[in-house]
C-alpha cells in the first residue's frame, strides 16, 4: 500500500473519539498519515488542534458526504452506529474499496467484517488482510477487556465454557451519560449537603432523602439511562431486549468473543458457550468482570497464573490476596490506563476444573479506541 495514507477521521469528539485522538497523538500515529477530519454536526468550521497531528485539510468536511468520504484510502468512525447505518453502504454502493475501520457495533457480525483485538487474534487478521478483507470493527468493550486479560485460556483451548457478571462504567454509554451521572451525584449530594455536615444527623434521614431524590428526578435529568437514574445505584440490563431473556450486550459476550478467537459457524469449528449478565453501575471509567470457567481440563492454579501473567505486555496480573486487590483491581485504579489486572483467580467449590477470575479494563482504551488505531498501523505496515 502506497503511503503516506489519506486518513478520514469521523466521530474523534465523542467519548471514544478523544481517547482515539490522544491515544494517535501519543503514538504520533499522525506523523505517517494524512488526516482530514469529519463531523456530522459542524461541517465547514476549523478542523480540530491535535498535538502532533498536522490536518492535510484545515476545514472540517462533512461526515454524510459520499463524494468527500470517497477520497480516503482509509476511515476511521467513532461517530455511532446510526452513522454506520446511514453511510457505510452507500460509501460501498459508490464503489469505494477503501479500508473502515468502526467502533460501532453495526457490522461486527457481518461475514465480510473482522472484530480487531490484534493481541489476541493477530493470526485472524492476517489471513483476513491475505484475502482482501476492508472491514475492521471495534468489539464490543467487556469483550475486549475480557480477553486481554484471560485470552491466554482460549489460545490454550482451555475453555469449556465461561459465565461472566459485569460491572460496566457510565461511560460506557457515552460522553452524554459520563455527564447525567456526575449532575446525578451532584444533586444527590446538594439535597443532604446540610445534614452531612451535622455529625450528629440521622443517617436513616439522609438515606430517605436521597432515595426521595433519585425518585424525583426528571425524565430530562435521566434521559440518557432511558429514565432510569444512575448516581447511587444500579442497572441490570444494557442495550436491546433480545425477547428471549437476554440483552443484546449479553448476547455480544458469546457471538463475538468467539468470533475475535475465529471460532463458530464463520471458521467452520464449533463455539464456546458463553453467557453474561451485563449490569451497569455507577463507576465514571473502566468495566469489570467477575468471570466463572469450566475448564477442558483440570490444570494446576500455577500454571494457569502464569498463563495469564504472560499472555501479553499489558496485562498484570494481581496475587489473590486483600492488599493487592484493593489496591490493583479496582476502576480508580485503572482509567486511563492501557493495564489490564487480572485478579481473583482461584479454583472454585464446584470442583477442579472450575476457576474463578476478575478482571478491568478502561473500556475507552482496549476496549474501544486502541484497536482501531493500532489497526491502522497494521495496515500501514501491510
Ligand atoms: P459519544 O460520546 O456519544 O460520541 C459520538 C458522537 O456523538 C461524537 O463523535 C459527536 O459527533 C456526537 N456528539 C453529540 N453530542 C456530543 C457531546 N455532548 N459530546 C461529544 N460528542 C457528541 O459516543 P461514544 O461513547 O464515543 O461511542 C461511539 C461509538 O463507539 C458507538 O458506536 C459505541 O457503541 C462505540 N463504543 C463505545 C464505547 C464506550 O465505552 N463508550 C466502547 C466501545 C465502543 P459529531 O462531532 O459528528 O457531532
Amino acid at each position: 500500500m502506497s503511503l503516506p495514507l489519506q486518513v478520514g477521521l469521523v466521530g474523534w469528539r465523542g467519548m471514544v473519539g478523544s481517547v482515539l485522538m490522544q491515544r494517535m497523538s501519543t503514538e504520533r500515529d499522525f506523523d505517517a498519515i494524512e488526516t482530514t477530519f469529519f463531523s456530522t454536526s459542524a461541517a465547514g468550521k476549523a478542523a480540530p488542534k491535535i498535538d502532533g497531528c498536522t490536518v492535510f485539510e484545515p476545514i472540517l468536511k462533512d461526515g454524510n458526504n459520499i463524494t468527500a468520504l470517497k477520497a480516503m484510502d482509509v476511515i476511521i468512525t467513532c461517530q455511532g452506529g446510526d452513522y454506520t447505518k446511514a453511510i457505510y453502504k452507500p460509501l460501498r454502493e459508490s464503489g469505494w474499496k477503501g479500508h473502515w475501520i468502526d467502533a460501532s457495533k453495526i457490522l461486527r457480525m457481518q461475514d465480510d467484517s473482522i472484530i480487531i483485538l490484534d493481541p489476541i487474534n493477530m493470526p485472524v487478521i492476517q489471513k483476513a488482510l491475505a484475502k482482501g478483507v476492508t472491514n475492521w470493527i471495534g468489539g464490543n468493550c467487556t469483550v475486549s477487556c475480557m480477553l486481554m486479560g484471560v485470552g491466554a485460556l482460549y489460545k490454550a483451548g482451555l475453555v469449556e465454557w465461561m459465565q461472566t457478571s459485569t460491572y460496566q462504567a457510565a461511560s460506557g454509554g457515552g460522553a452524554p451519560n459520563m455527564r447525567e451521572l456526575l449532575t446525578q451525584y451532584g444533586a444527590l449530594y446538594g439535597e443532604v449537603a446540610d445534614l452531612l455536615a451535622d455529625p450528629a444527623s440521622a443517617i436513616l434521614e439522609i438515606d430517605r432523602k436521597v432515595a426521595a431524590k433519585q425518585h424525583a428526578f426528571t425524565p430530562a435529568e435521566t434521559e440518557n439511562f432511558r429514565g432510569i437514574p444512575l448516581g447511587g445505584n444500579l442497572i441490570p440490563w444494557i442495550d436491546a431486549d433480545r425477547g428471549d431473556g437476554t440483552s443484546l450486550e449479553e448476547w455480544k459476550g458469546g457471538a463475538e468473543t468467539n468470533k475475535i478467537m475465529g471460532l463458530g459457524a464463520m471458521f467452520g469449528t464449533p463455539e464456546i458457550p458463553i453467557d453474561s449478565t451485563c449490569v451497569r453501575i455507577g463507576s465514571m471509567r473502566c468495566h469489570a468482570q467477575s468471570l466463572t470457567f469450566k475448564l477442558t481440563k483440570d490444570v494446576p492454579l500455577a500454571d494457569i497464573e502464569l498463563m495469564i501473567a504472560n499472555d501479553n505486555e499489558w496485562v498484570s496480573f494481581v496475587p489473590n490476596e486483600r492488599e493487592k486487590t484493593e489496591k490493583n483491581l479496582t476502576a480508580m485504579n485503572v482509567a486511563g490506563t492501557m493495564n489490564i489486572p487480572v485478579g481473583r483467580v482461584r479454583k472454585l467449590a464446584m470442583g477442579p476444573q472450575y476457576l474463578g477470575a476478575f478482571t478491568i479494563g478502561d473500556q475507552l482504551l482496549w476496549g474501544a479506541a486502541e484497536p482501531l488505531r493500532r489497526m491502522l498501523r497494521i495496515l500501514q505496515e501491510s
